[in-house]
């Protein structure tokens, strides 16, 4: 399920003010051969069609993976990824797929 959404932004990669599209996805880890899904939202810059993550503190776009794992404190998600050698950020997380 993807929502769309376009708008005018300051594109970093750019360095303008550029047409970009807001990105709501359903995507999925595979942890221990299971399929975690996770709710991301991000924009799309539609000059240069790179993808950046929504700046914002509060914003994890792995806090409901850590949910759905139990995972509740910083050490018990540092382990985590220490063991599954998961991405921290969506781009690693694309990266990943790739490879
Ligand atoms: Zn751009």
């Amino acid at each position: 399920m993807t929502a769309t959404d376009t708008f005018k932004a300051f594109c970093p990669n750019c360095e303008a003010i550029t047409e970009q599209e807001f990105i709501q996805a359903e995507e999925y880890i595979l942890v221990d051969s299971k399929l975690i899904s996770v709710h991301l939202r991000y924009y799309i810059c539609l000059e240069c069609g790179e993808d950046y993550e929504i700046p914002s503190e509060d914003y994890d776009p792995l806090a409901e993976l850590y949910q759905k794992l139990g995972l509740k404190t910083r050490e018990d998600r540092k382990a985590f990824f220490e063991t599954h050698r998961l991405a921290f950020n969506i781009r690693q997380m694309k990266d990943y797929e790739k490879s």
